[in-house]
């Protein structure tokens, strides 16, 4: 597959820096993981990993959070989870999926988030988008496509944007009806 090739490409450049780093000294020995998802992810995990979001999109949804939800994985295992937590924690930058990235930097050691997916309900917001590209995830997969301000191609280009400086894999589109059902009743219910 061309992306497959195009990625070994990059965990090449990446790891050629990652090397260059830790001559440095600044590299801590627990980001020491493998610059891809290390088993092939089949369409029933992303769905199942899908649902766990789903679940911690209707919790915030119930603390009268607009409810979106994200977890982070690496190896296969859930680092991070959280939902979206704007309201309670007074933070506009508290969108779930920044949450499992801080949360997701500290069980790696760093923000270098290599080999790390991200699977949220909604597509990321240029905020997100922006801090996903930074961390140098591996993958994103989201539910339901934004209208309003969605930076996968929606309304902004930033998760796959040509100019950024290292490549997502992405897959959208997953479980995106439930998802999608979720936010469209939330805000019903407050009109
Ligand atoms: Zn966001």
């Amino acid at each position: 597959m061309s992306s497959a090739s195009s990625r070994s490409g990059e965990v090449e450049r990446e790891n050629a820096f990652a090397r260059d780093r830790t001559a440095k000294g600044c590299l801590s020995k627990t980001i020491h993981v493998p610059a891809r998802l290390s088993h092939e992810v089949s369409q029933h995990d992303d769905e199942q990993l899908i649902r766990r979001a789903l679940n911690l999109a209707r919790s915030a949804g119930r603390r009268g959070e607009v409810p979106v939800g994200a977890v982070a994985v690496r190896d296969g295992a859930v680092i991070a989870a959280a939902g979206n937590a704007m309201e309670r924690r007074g933070d506009a930058t508290a969108h779930a999926e920044m949450l499992v990235l801080r949360s997701a930097a500290r069980r790696v050691g760093g923000w270098r988030l290599d080999g790390v997916a991200v699977y949220a309900t909604l597509e990321p917001c240029p905020m997100c988008a922006g801090a996903m590209v930074q961390a140098r995830i591996a993958r994103c997969v989201y539910g339901a496509r934004d209208p309003k301000k969605g930076a996968d191609g929606s309304v902004y280009d930033v998760l796959r944007h040509p100019r950024n400086n290292h490549r997502i894999d992405v897959t959208a589109d997953v479980l995106a009806t439930a998802c999608g059902a979720l936010l469209t009743e939330f805000f019903a219910a407050r009109r």
